[in-house]
């Protein structure tokens, strides 16, 4: 049985044994040897302390999530940021590809790189920005090896 059931439980049991004092169905007694689950001060007492024990894990619980939840706010809000820059960076930079030679599809990267495509050109292969300086790529050449 969870804490919870068992706080849940234990409080059924306390407002039941109070439903009999008052109804009179019951007198407030005291076993010797005591007996938890049939004298009233043990099972009332019993389900106040599990209640307490239960908000208290509440309590800390909620704390906890809140914190978490403060530093996944934060993250999330660093990461926004640090994307917003990215992108106008990326924006921001062209590299300028050419063509070195139709025959073979290698292209002179404007960051000093020279790439090849197995097959035709940036356009055609769908490469908008360049894997070497991540800036938006523009196939001076009109994208296609001629
Ligand atoms: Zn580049």
């Amino acid at each position: 049985m969870s804490e919870r059931e068992e706080a849940l439980k234990a409080i059924a049991a306390a407002n039941a044994v109070v439903g009999e004092l008052c109804e009179g169905h019951r007198q407030w007694i005291m076993s010797i040897p005591a007996r938890p689950d049939f004298d009233p001060d043990l099972v009332i007492g019993n389900a106040l302390h599990l209640a307490e024990k239960m908000i208290r894990a509440l309590e800390a619980q909620l704390a906890h999530e809140e914190a978490e939840n403060a530093v996944s706010e934060e993250l999330i809000k660093r990461s926004r940021t640090r994307i917003a820059a990215l992108e106008a960076r990326a924006e921001a930079r062209v590299c300028e590809w050419t063509l070195d030679d139709p025959d073979f599809g290698a292209w002179h990267t404007g960051c000093g790189h020279l790439f090849e495509f197995i097959a035709d050109g940036p356009s055609e292969n769908g490469a908008k920005f360049c894997q070497y300086c991540g800036g938006t790529l523009n196939a001076l050449t009109g994208g296609a090896s001629a």
